[in-house]
């Protein structure tokens, strides 16, 4: 199956649509614009497809409603206009998804976020659930709080954070570009688009650097957000948004933008990742029962299996899953902390809330985040 096939079948999507889209006449939100996303999220709904939006755009916005002539230079003055803009975002997204019959929820994040594990497994709980219910939630950064994708990306890479976080199938990167090119159209208005490419292609930082199509939401960003993405298995589409149905094109697998294929299995790469960047912080042993269905049944490590629980740790961290001998049998990203686990040993996971007085997933270690040696 070529990568385009595979991506007709996709489940799970990320959608970014950048700045300089959503504010197309420079001065405020392009709301025929995001209506018109906004259908197609809804058509890709009605196809069994989930969507989770990033979107920029609030800065621009920002500047619109504090009165500003231009973008400012200081990053003060850029997180005041995100704070005042992100409201025209909700109030954009909310309207626009309400009309196509959509739901929606808003979600505010930080690179941080991701790099400290037990915020990260909260954010992807809560974007499961919000997906759960139905609705399409709306991510930006947040950026009165931080400051990466004002200075860097325009949400590129925070973009493919979520969809790594996620394990999403497809992240689409929609621009005012019709993907990436081989040089710089400023320089050769000629020059050929990329149509289907391997993300670790190392021909491509010459493309995408080249000319000085550098900065801000620039190419390089969208390929660093690619190649991240890919170590969870998620190909990135780069596409011009002002195409008529640009979603739903992608999704039928047309001819358009630029592909950048994800060629490494996707549970096998996260997986090599738990078991090989991450020091163990503790370790939870099995009885024999639950040993065996781990290794040989992937099932979720579960506190009715579990013995004994040694080592401080928190919620997020990797502890190595031993049997009651010690001898190792998988790495994980835990679910709770050593202290709480200790009080869960050998209880059924309905019994979590009665022991701990709340719960967090009925699994000490879900299988995704398990890694069987
Ligand atoms: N997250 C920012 C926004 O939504 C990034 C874009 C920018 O810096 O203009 O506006």
């Amino acid at each position: 199956m070529t990568v385009r096939q595979n991506i007709r079948e996709a489940g799970l999507w990320v959608v970014k649509v950048g700045s300089a889209l959503l504010t197309g006449n420079g001065r405020s939100l392009d709301h025929d614009a995001i209506g018109r996303w906004c259908d197609q999220i809804a058509t890709l709904r009605e196809g069994g497809r989930r969507v989770i939006l990033v979107s920029s755009g609030a800065v621009a916005e920002g500047c619109r409603r504090l009165g500003l002539a231009s973008r400012p230079e200081s990053v003060h003055e850029l997180q005041a206009a995100a704070a005042a803009g992100q409201m025209g975002l909700v109030e954009a997204y909310e309207g626009a998804l309400r009309r196509s019959g959509l739901g929606t929820a808003m979600v505010l994040l930080t690179h941080d976020d991701f790099a400290d594990r037990g915020r990260y497994l909260n954010a992807r709980t809560t974007l499961r659930t919000l997906l759960d219910f139905d609705v399409v939630p709306v991510i930006n950064e947040n950026d009165s709080v931080a400051t990466e994708e004002i200075k860097l990306g325009d949400n590129d890479m925070l973009s493919a954070m979520v969809a790594s976080a996620l394990a999403a199938d497809v992240l689409v990167l929609l621009t005012d570009q019709d993907g990436l090119l081989e040089r710089d159209p400023r320089v050769d208005p000629g020059a050929p688009l990329v149509s289907d490419a391997s993300a670790d292609d190392p021909r491509l930082d010459g493309y995408a650097g080249g000319g000085g199509v550098l900065g801000r939401g620039g190419m390089v960003t969208k390929l660093a957000a690619a190649r991240l993405a890919a170590r969870s298995g998620t190909h990135t589409v780069i596409a011009n948004g002002n195409l008529d149905d640009v979603l739903l094109m992608i999704a039928r697998g047309s001819d358009i933008g630029t592909v950048l294929a994800a060629h490494v299995e996707p549970l096998a790469s996260r997986k090599r990742w738990i078991a090989g960047q991450l020091i163990a912080k503790g370790e939870i042993a099995l009885d024999a029962g639950a040993v065996e269905a781990v290794r040989n049944r992937g099932v979720s490590v579960l506190a009715v299996g579990a013995v004994r629980a040694t080592g401080t740790f928190r919620r997020g961290d990797m502890v190595r899953v031993t049997d009651a001998e010690g001898a190792e049998v998988a790495k994980g990203l835990v679910n709770y902390s050593g202290d709480e686990i200790r009080l869960l040993l050998g209880a059924a996971s309905s019994e979590i809330e009665s022991r701990l007085g709340y719960v967090d997933e009925p699994e000490l270690i879900h299988r995704d985040n398990l890694a069987v040696l």
